[in-house]
């Protein structure tokens, strides 16, 4: 069945991304894989296209007729996101690569210049490697320890024990919103609101978050939210972090060079005000603009109204897999998104994943960059069917036959 309400409509939808109607192995296409990076709408694309067919130039540079096109393109993707996300003002929206970029950021400018020896930052037991790593990093270079709030075998986030956690030492807090191998939607407002009581900051790992319900930076009041363009249905190479002002304000940039100053001297140099002190350099001016049409695609319909049909699918999903005798799904927090991370006894998931392939049915396989989840299941990896409003029960049917299909293959 494909769901169709007056605003949202699946089969209307799915003619907006040319990828989803490419043949793979001679088979229709049935993409699952929304949390690794998803499809891009066709008005994505033509944005990229006309930028670089008729607008190209850098921007904030000059004042002939393309450069200050761009700009304004340019900044208005930054206000689009701002919007997007609730912020109080664009200049809180920043430019990078992506999460990671974020996370680094924050790390290397935040971190290295007010933590110190003996200092404590909370991460929990489910994060992405990119928001353990960078820590590590600065942890082994000022002195400082990590401490993991641990998850229960549901996968959710053990509270009490993140409370027991916070102390006079705790000098940030950096978790994620939405796990991308469990599908986990964590308590972020809570532990923000208890991290807030010792005047800890916060910040907010939203990559897999933002593209599955709207975001409200205020409501939510982190002090720092990462997030990438890419899996919000816009292009590779661009990512957002957002900062309260007030904090940006006072951490010293991140790198040095080009627009990120405002006055260079071999005695001395001044930087730039926000945002533009923490963005050196020229800045991936096309993608920006993706970025922005992207949202303006989501702002179509609303991500909120495809919340039930995400429902759905994670139930009819869950469902379907579990029936398959020797299937497992690893992750089931009452809280969840359509993410599906599953386990097949006797089989490898990279053969399940390559199996499936050869139906035309992509899927992730492998430990997802969370490790640790993988450590905390004693599993070496699992197979993840991560599926976004454009995805329907037809295709999740067909990558339950693949399964099934797999496992003849090893019976
Ligand atoms: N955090 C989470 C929860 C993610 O799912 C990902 C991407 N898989 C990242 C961080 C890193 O994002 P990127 O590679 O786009 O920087």
């Amino acid at each position: 069945m494909t769901h169709i309400s007056p605003i949202f409509n699946v089969a209307q939808v799915r003619k907006d991304f040319p990828n989803l109607h490419i043949l793979v192995h001679g088979r229709p296409l049935v993409y699952l894989d929304n949390a690794a990076t998803t499809f891009k709408p066709q008005t994505v694309i033509d944005a990229i296209e006309k930028h670089y067919k008729t607008e190209t130039a850098n921007v904030h540079r000059g004042v002939h007729y393309l450069s200050e096109k761009a700009t304004a393109e340019f900044e208005g993707a930054r206000d689009k996101i701002k919007n997007f996300i609730h912020a109080k003002q664009s200049c809180e929206v920043i430019f990078t690569r992506g999460t990671t970029e974020s996370i680094n950021l924050v790390a290397h400018s935040y971190g290295r210049h007010f933590l110190k020896e003996g200092d404590e930052i909370i991460i929990s037991e489910m994060e992405h490697h990119s928001n353990i790593v960078p820590w590590q990093m600065l942890c082994e270079e000022k002195g400082c320890k990590l401490k993991i709030i641990p998850f229960n075998d549901a996968g959710e986030l053990l509270f009490d024990e993140f409370k027991k956690l916070l102390n006079s030492q705790t000098k940030l807090v950096s978790v994620v919103y939405v796990s991308n191998s469990l599908g986990t939607i964590n308590p972020v407002k809570e532990i923000i609101t208890e991290a807030h009581k010792l005047h800890v900051p916060v910040l907010i790992d939203a990559a897999q978050a933002v593209t599955y319900h709207s975001i409200d930076v205020q409501e939510l009041d982190c002090d720092f939210l990462a997030f990438s363009g890419h899996k919000l249905f816009g292009p590779t190479g661009i990512g957002v972090l957002y900062g309260k002002a007030s904090l940006l304000n006072t951490m010293p940039p991140y790198q040095g060079g080009g627009d990120m100053i405002s006055k260079v001297t071999f005695e001395k140099t001044t930087y730039n005000v926000l945002p533009y002190k923490f963005e050196a350099g020229t800045p991936n001016v096309a993608d920006a603009i993706g970025l922005g049409a992207a949202i303006d695609y989501l702002q179509t319909f609303g991500l909120d109204n495809t919340l039930q049909h995400k429902k759905e699918l994670l139930d009819y999903g869950t469902q379907a897999l579990q029936s398959i005798p020797g299937v497992k799904i690893i992750g089931t927090a009452q809280r969840k998104t359509s993410i599906l991370s599953f386990t097949v006894d006797g089989i490898h998931a990279h053969d399940i994943g390559t199996l499936v392939d050869n139906e035309g049915v992509a899927i992730r396989t492998g430990h997802h960059c969370n490790q640790p989840v993988m450590q905390h299941f004693h599993i070496p990896a699992t197979s993840r069917a991560s599926l976004a409003f454009y995805n329907t029960k037809e295709e999740i049917d067909k990558l339950v036959k693949a399964v099934y299909k797999a496992k003849k293959v090893f019976e």
